[in-house]
């Protein structure tokens, strides 16, 4: 599995906010600004057929009406889209205020599908759904991407919580939130990466939507198994 961090930065920094692209095919989130963050690093949004979602806050899915008046316009048309059931009407309600005179016309003319199961598969990857605890904002989802030899997974926004310790028990590799220096009811911060981390040893936590000064400080740091990565890298996992 080849993924991209698109971006990994918090909102409020010059760093694209949380985002992946797996094996140039699946995205994971689509943060406002996101078609850009892809044609700067030289991707074409027209060529991805598949989105995933993880919650429903601007820094995660803003983007989409750009894509799909992007798509509308390509020979590629196809759109799957795999989020919770909120989803649809808030994409929609979203495009009919970004476009609102293209709203048919797109429609009409892109193939999209929406997906709500909370397992699935995209290309050879077996996908979950696992919740995820981000305050008030419900529900929230993870993702645990696996195939015959590894398994991957991608928290979204979360503080430290069952589910995230699950999926570092399970995962060989997982990119999460770490976005202060001390964790919160919203999201994960440093400490909460070093119990994680020191805990889970078999794992490698790639930490993203990060504050600049937790960056700062997660560079000085050295723990063997958490990866700070800059926006645009790759990491290959076998
Ligand atoms: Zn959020
Ligand atoms: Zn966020």
């Amino acid at each position: 599995m080849k993924v991209r961090v698109v971006g990994s930065g918090s909102m409020w920094t010059a760093y694209n906010s949380a985002s992946y692209l797996i094996d140039d095919s699946i995205i994971i989130d689509f943060p406002n600004g996101m078609c850009k963050y892809l044609f700067r690093q030289g991707i074409d949004p027209r060529a991805i057929n598949n989105v995933i979602i993880t919650h429903f806050h601007g820094d995660h899915y803003f983007d989409i009406p750009f894509y799909y008046l992007l798509k509308s316009r390509s020979d590629n048309k196809a759109i799957n889209l795999y989020c919770g059931k909120e989803g649809k009407r808030k994409i929609n309600k979203l495009f009919a205020l970004a476009f609102p005179n293209s709203v048919k016309r797109v429609k009409e003319s892109i193939d999209l599908k929406y997906h709500f199961n909370k397992k699935f598969k995209i290309d050879n990857y077996e996908i979950s759904r696992v919740l995820m605890d981000h305050g008030r904002m419900k529900p929230a989802y993870g993702y645990i991407l696996a195939d015959d030899k590894i398994k991957v997974g991608f928290t979204g926004d979360t503080t430290l919580c069952d589910n995230v310790k699950y999926l570092a028990s399970m995962c060989d590799y997982l990119f999460c939130d770490c976005m202060f220096i001390e964790g919160t009811s919203k999201h994960m911060g440093i400490d909460m990466l070093k119990k994680l981390s020191s805990k889970y040893k078999n794992c490698t936590f790639v930490v993203s939507h990060l504050e600049d000064d937790t960056r700062y400080k997660l560079n000085k740091l050295d723990y063997n198994n958490v990866i700070v990565p800059e926006d645009g890298v790759t990491i290959t996992i076998m």
